[in-house]
């Protein structure tokens, strides 16, 4: 297949992913690459543009980052953004330096509408910066394209050579028109056509699936949420009967899912395929059993979730494929794409069960981010509302409750974070709200019902609003519908006598109370 690119080269940018992103919510395929990556790999992929990240460093320092200037004459056009600018500019002989004065936020630009970057974009713009460097003076053969009041060289260009170089940050957001800029690059300059679609996507998948399994037969572990939820039902397209799919309920599900999983994967369910559910929960609770230590908890929920798999992948025989739910992030988060490496080694990426015998690992959702990995579940006809589903651990309640896990905990926290989702939609507030669901604390305090004294657990409400998961803020949820959520918790859910909401963002917080 031979599809049109743009390679994304990171310098350690907290924006990266974002950069990616955008440029392939202009329908143009992109790929993340860090900028040690052998120019004459990237040569060899043939792409239709190049982009340079920002970065924390100071490109004239030392040991900055940096990348072979022989990128420049590739004839392929560049553009550099923040940091990457800066560079450009440095490496072609410009000179950059502190700038006299840093800028930070919102800041109005004056743009060159004749750019082709930035055709069709108002002359004064707002975008978003970041940096404490600054170009003094432009490497030779470039023309200053923006400036704004501080910066005299927000934006320079190349023309004939194909060269941009941008200041601030046109993949966030609050850049009012980033979009436009980044689909100028790559339709204006880089002449794209925009063939990245999940529509597309989704049957090119399936046909490569069909061709690479041939006969053979495969085995997914389906957790029942969306990225394995979605890979499930691509292979059962491609492949029907002979994919087996493993339903592991480690008992740590919310209330009901492990049913509603069932009535979708299961025989009655509209998809071809063999579906195996395994009933382990007291397997998992026995493993519990005092244990206190979250990161405890999540290592033996982990371990135990492959020692099931693997017994059920015995009872099957041999297999050829298995099936894994790895998202691009993933891949990039791992250190196997951009620069951003080594945050945490992700548990989709190399954490296989090594006793399984098996010929190779199929991961089709490999190369998308979750929003597209959504897309292409609503390509596949899969209802909206396991698409749209909200973010879930694999370790489940198991980490949404604080101390030792039992049946009766799970209990408590099933029943209340269904009554407050229940009531979340009810109330409108399910679309606007990322993520929320209620946690139980390891607190018991002395309440009093029906003239009775209570001595009961007290459950934690947690709502918030993020656009990436990587911030968040806590959600404000109105007082009567909090007020409504607590008198329903408390006079339905039994051993429950308190309701307290969580205010914390993230940081200082978590999105997950564990
Ligand atoms: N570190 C560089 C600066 O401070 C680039 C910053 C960035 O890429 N956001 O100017």
């Amino acid at each position: 297949m031979n599809r049109e690119k743009i390679i994304v080269i990171d310098f350690g940018g907290q924006y990266n992913q974002l950069v990616a992103r955008r440029v392939r919510e202009c329908n143009v395929y992109c790929e993340i690459y860090s900028y040690k990556t052998d120019p004459k790999i990237i040569q060899e992929m043939n792409p239709k543009g190049i982009i340079l990240t920002g970065g924390p460093n100071s490109c004239y320092d030392e040991n900055a980052a940096t990348c072979d200037p022989i990128l420049f004459e590739l004839g392929i056009p560049v553009l550099g953004l923040c940091y990457g600018a800066q560079l450009m500019m440095h490496i072609m002989g410009g000179q950059v330096c502190k700038a006299p004065v840093r800028e930070y936020g919102k800041i109005e630009v004056t743009v060159d509408t004749s750019s082709p970057i930035f055709q069709n974009v108002a002359e004064q713009t707002i975008c978003w910066m970041s940096h404490n460097d600054f170009i003094k003076k432009s490497a030779p053969g470039f023309q200053t394209i923006a400036h704004t009041p501080d910066c005299p060289i927000a934006a320079v260009q190349w023309k004939e050579r194909q060269l941009y170089a941008i200041q601030f940050h046109p993949e966030v957001l609050h850049t009012a028109e980033g979009t436009k800029m980044l689909s100028n690059f790559v339709y204006q300059v880089c002449n794209c056509h925009g063939d990245w679609r999940m529509d597309a996507f989704v049957e090119n998948t399936i046909k490569a699936i069909r061709k690479k399994v041939g006969s053979g037969r495969v085995l997914c572990a389906l957790s029942g949420g969306v990225d394995s939820s979605v890979a499930a039902v691509m292979l059962s397209k491609a492949v029907g009967n002979q994919l087996t799919c493993v339903f592991v309920d480690h008992g740590l599900l919310r209330k009901n899912e492990g049913d509603e999983i069932e009535e979708i994967f299961g025989p009655s369910g509209p998809y071809e395929l063999n579906f195996v559910r395994v009933n382990a929960q007291k397997r998992f609770y026995e493993k519990l059993k005092d244990i206190q230590e979250p990161e405890q908890k999540r290592k033996i929920i982990g371990e135990e979730f492959i020692r099931v798999f693997e017994d059920e992948a015995k009872k099957i025989g041999s297999v050829d494929f298995l099936v894994q739910g790895t998202i691009y992030p993933d891949v990039v988060e791992s250190g196997l794409g951009g620069e951003s490496a080594t945050i945490k080694s992700h548990h989709n990426v190399g954490g296989l069960p090594d006793h399984l015998n098996f010929k190779e690992i199929i991961e089709p959702l490999r190369e998308l981010f979750k929003d597209e990995v959504r897309q292409a579940g609503l390509e596949l006809g899969i209802p909206k509302n396991l698409v749209y589903r909200q973010p879930f651990p694999g370790p489940g309640l198991g980490i949404r409750i604080i101390g030792e896990v039992t049946a009766e905990k799970v209990r408590m926290v099933q029943e209340a974070d269904a009554i407050y989702r229940e009531e979340i939609t009810k109330a409108g507030l399910d679309k606007e709200i990322g993520q929320y669901f209620a946690a139980l604390t390891n607190m018991k305090s002395v309440g009093v019902m029906g003239d009775e004294r209570t001595y009961d657990y007290a459950v934690v409400l947690r709502a918030v609003s993020t656009v990436d998961f990587m911030t968040a803020e806590a959600a404000p949820i109105p007082w009567e519908v909090l007020g409504k959520i607590t008198s329903r918790i408390v006079n339905e859910v039994k051993n429950i006598n308190r309701v307290l909401y969580d205010c914390t963002g993230k940081p200082p917080g978590t999105i997950e109370f564990e």
